[in-house]
């Protein structure tokens, strides 16, 4: 079977879930909106914009946060399978999550002071990210808003607790280390969820973000058609996560070029300030020309 037989095959039709449309950009909240392409890698009908201020990429309209539960639910990893040509279930991403974590775990013991008292994974699923920093004394917590994750999170002997960052309310407790780990392109809300993220830090702690680079998803693929996906609600760059940082109180302290185009940031509290909105600006310009240029050598 092709590929496009295969995704035709689940019979999900993401024009017949209930959709929102996002009328302000959510990290700049400006309005005026650039249309760039109607149809996403998997072939669904799936309306791609970017913000013509600050250039940050979203999907507008998109499914309900109750249409997304559903779709992580009983789509997502079939459709990942589909599109990839092999099976991809809860045991494989494990496998390939474990290699991602003794990854970051490395790069964070040489970026780090030392090693992180508390461990929070925000987003953390089955809880193989966390469990790489798990040590005598040090028991990771896990944020996810899936049960069947947690009860695998909870079975590998992590704290569990059910729910997303922006709704979490943690008391009186903070984390020295906070996770958000190939995740927020999947949130619905990025500046909520980065502005409590920052709440949730210890004094002298730091947060782990990375970022899907949009644009070298383009380069990569070729076209923006083949760039994104219903799965992303959100499409960053270095310069619009930079920009995210600096609205909530977030100061990068060290970065990382990963392999598969993902930036990966350590930050640490910080006075909010404004982003470089002029430089943004002309970001947005170099992103719809290239865009453009893709579509015209096509
Ligand atoms: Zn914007």
């Amino acid at each position: 079977m092709s590929r496009s037989e295969r995704i035709a095959a689940l019979a999900y039709d993401p024009g017949a879930q209930p959709a929102e449309t996002v009328p302000a950009c959510n990290l700049c909240g400006a309005s005026r909106l650039v249309e760039l392409a109607r149809r996403d890698r998997y072939g669904y009908a799936s309306v791609l914009v970017a913000c013509a201020r600050c250039g940050l990429a979203f999907l507008s309209p998109r499914p309900t946060a109750n249409a997304y539960a559903r779709f992580y639910e009983h789509t997502y990893r079939p459709l990942v399978s589909a599109y990839h040509g092999r099976h991809i279930d809860a045991q494989t991403v494990q496998d390939e999550q474990r290699d991602y974590a003794a990854q970051l775990a490395a790069y964070l013991a040489r970026v780090l002071p030392g090693p992180p008292t508390s461990v929070l994974d925000v987003g953390g699923s089955t809880g193989v990210v966390a469990g790489a920093f798990a040590r005598d004394g040090v028991r990771p917590t896990v944020l996810d808003p899936a049960p069947a994750e947690l009860a695998v999170a909870a079975a590998a002997g992590m704290e569990v607790v059910e729910g997303f960052a922006e709704d979490f309310d943690p008391g009186e407790r903070r984390w020295d280390l906070v996770l958000l780990c190939q995740t927020i392109d999947h949130l619905l809300d990025v500046r909520a969820t980065l502005t409590a993220i920052r709440g949730l830090l210890a004094e002298g702690g730091h947060a782990f973000v990375d970022v899907l680079d949009i644009g070298w998803v383009l380069a990569r693929r070729g076209s923006i058609e083949e760039a994104y996906k219903v799965d992303h609600p959100f499409y960053l760059t270095r310069a619009t996560a930079q920009a995210y940082f600096d609205l909530a109180g977030l100061e990068v302290v060290a970065e990382r070029m990963a392999d598969d185009g993902h930036w990966g940031f350590v930050v640490r509290a910080a006075a909010p300030c404004e982003p470089d909105w002029p430089a943004l600006g002309r970001g947005a310009e170099a992103f719809l020309a290239e865009v453009w240029r893709r579509r015209a050598s096509a």
